[in-house]
Formats: C-alpha cells, structure tokens, sequence
C-alpha cells in the first residue's frame, strides 16, 4: 500500500502472519525431507471456557495446515494440579512433541505457575518459564512470548532499523511489555517501560519514536497523545459493546484496542489495527517457536524466518 502523507499507513497484520506462516511451511517441509524431523505442537486445554476453545481449534488447525504435528489434550475442569502435572511430565518426555502450551487461564484449583514452571524450557513456545525470561533478559537464545516477538517483527518489517529510535513501552506484564523491552533493547532501541505508577503519561507518549500499547484499557491512548510520525503497535484486545446502539442493547460487541485507533490514524506513520495487527502475528509466532524448538532439539540450525 502507498503511503498517504496525511494518514498512517496501515500495518496489515493479517498480510504479514500469512507470509511468516508460509515460510514456517516451508522449512518444516524441509525439515521433514532432510531429517525425517515433523514439528509435533501439544496444545493443553482444561475446562469449557468458550474464548479458550475457539484459541485452542485455531492453533491446532493453524498447525495441522502448516505441516506440523498437532496434538490437542482435552480435559475436564475438575481435573487435578497432580493429573496436568502428570500429563505435562508425559509431554516433556514424548520426542514427538516439540512445543507445548497449558491454555490459561486454569481452573482455580491448580496453580498456574506451578504447571507453566513444570514445562520443559526448551519445550515452552509460549516462552513463559522463568528459564526463557531469563536467557531473554541475558541475550541467550531462548524461546521469546509470541506476542513481542510477533510485534517485533511487524516493526522490522516496518521500518528495517529500529537502532537508536525512543521506544515506549506502556504496560509492564510478564508475557508482553517486558519482553517487549528486552526484545527493542536487542534492537539497540531506547527504550522506556511505562505502567500504571507512571506520570504524566501522554507526554511520556508523546516522546516515543516506536509506542507499543500493551494496557488492556480499551483506546486508551489518544491521537494526540502520539508524536506525528511515529510507529504505533497497538497489542491490546478489549471487547466493548457495539458502535450502534440499537446492537449494543442486544448485547452486540466489537473488538477494540488500547488505542484511539480513527484519531492515531490521523497523526502515526504507521499503526496496527485491532482486530487484524498484532493478534494474528501472535499465532503466527507460535508455529515459528514451535519449528525452532524442534530444530535445536534435533542440534538442527533453524532457518531464518524473517522476511
Ligand atoms: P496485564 O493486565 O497483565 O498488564 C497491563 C499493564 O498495563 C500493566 O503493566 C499495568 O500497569 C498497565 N496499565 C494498566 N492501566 C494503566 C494505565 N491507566 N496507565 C498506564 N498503564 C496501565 O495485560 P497484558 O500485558 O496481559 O495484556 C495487555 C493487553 O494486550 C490486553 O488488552 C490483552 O488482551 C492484550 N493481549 C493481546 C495479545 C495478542 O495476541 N494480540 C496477547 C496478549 C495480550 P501495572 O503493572 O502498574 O499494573
């Protein structure tokens, strides 16, 4: 799409994750010509929640179409912390499966953290284990979350060098601000982490040459809380009732995210859409992670995904 000078240009998520996918495609393919290697995905769900389920078919259909092994495991909410924790040991022994992912969130009678700790670091693609954070943190090859790393992407793709541009960061959670961070310190960004305790927000915004909005306050971030030019990754996905009245009094709701998205898109170079920006790069990052854990538990050198 060319660039119009007055408005941002539209980082089109949907485009790019199908692209990343095609190459995950491919070198699986490759994978499993020249090794005899397929990338074996178990996906872990436990109880009925309706928005788990539907994440849970499309990961395992997203996999199976790329060529992968795909593995669902369906248990009931009474099941116990033992029982997962079992299951998962299972996982973490079968040299079949490469990539293993417990869907949260978890029923309250299990620990989450106990279960995501039990995970085998070098079989978490969801990269949540304190062993991944940590091998992040220090710049050791690691499995990175798939929402940062998928956002990181769409950056580079975006503008190639991010090497001395301000990032801020609002939003300091485990699975998507920190990371973020340590992935744009990787960058050779300047990078600042904002949150709930910062001051004077819009200013601090307003700095940002790269502004990821990992909040989960549905456009909280306003057009003229962005510096004209700037590139805007809006993460957040809120649901909110319906534009039109009449389909919000039927219980009708829409999508959203952190950003004010119609008055950002007057004043950024460039910005993700919510739905179809990072959302669909986060999947998208899972099979990569999933390729890559099979090459390296195979002394296999992954090849480079990017495009
Ligand atoms: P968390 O709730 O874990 O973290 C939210 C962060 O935002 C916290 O650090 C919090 O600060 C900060 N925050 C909250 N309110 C404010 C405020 N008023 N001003 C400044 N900072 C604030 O959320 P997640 O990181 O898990 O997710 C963030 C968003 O991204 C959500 O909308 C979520 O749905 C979406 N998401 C999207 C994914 C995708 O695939 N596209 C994947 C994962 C998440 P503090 O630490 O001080 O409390």
């Amino acid at each position: 799409m060319a660039d119009d000078p007055m408005r941002a240009t539209i980082i089109d998520g949907k485009v790019f994750a199908a692209g990343l996918v095609g190459r995950i495609t491919a070198a699986t393919g490759a994978l499993i010509t020249s090794h005899g290697i397929k990338p074996g995905l178990a996906v872990v769900i436990v109880g009925e929640d309706p928005a788990s389920q539907i994440y849970v078919r499309n990961k395992g259909e997203t996999t199976a179409r790329a060529g992968m092994r795909s593995d669902t495991h369906r248990l009931p909410d009474t099941t116990t912390q033992a029982e997962l924790l079992n299951l998962v040991q299972s996982l973490n022994e079968d040299p079949g499966i490469h990539g293993i992912l417990v869907q949260l969130p978890l029923p309250s009678q299990i620990d989450s953290a106990a279960v995501l700790g039990a995970i085998d670091p070098d079989k978490d693609v969801d990269g949540f284990h304190v062993v991944n954070a940590g091998r992040l943190a220090v710049g050791l090859p690691g499995l990175v979350p798939c929402t940062p790393l998928g956002s990181t992407m769409l950056l580079k793709a975006r503008l190639r060098d991010l090497s001395g541009l301000h990032a801020v960061i609002v939003g300091r959670s485990n699975i998507v601000g920190k990371p973020m961070a340590q992935l744009l310190l990787a960058e050779n960004c300047t990078v600042t982490v904002a949150h709930s305790r910062s001051r004077d927000l819009p200013a601090l915004c307003r700095t940002a040459d790269i502004l990821v909005a990992a909040v989960g306050r549905p456009e909280m971030i306003r057009g003229d809380w962005i510096k004209p030019g700037a590139t805007v990754i809006d993460v957040g996905i809120n649901r909110v009732p319906s534009a039109d009245p009449v389909k919000a009094a039927e219980g009708k709701t829409r999508v959203v995210g952190d950003v004010l998205f119609a008055e950002a898109v007057e004043v950024a170079g460039a910005i993700t859409p919510v739905p179809g920006g990072v959302g669909p790069m986060t999947i998208a990052c899972l099979l990569a992670n999933t390729y890559v854990a099979a090459c390296r538990a195979n002394g296999i050198v992954p090849s480079a995904l990017d495009a």
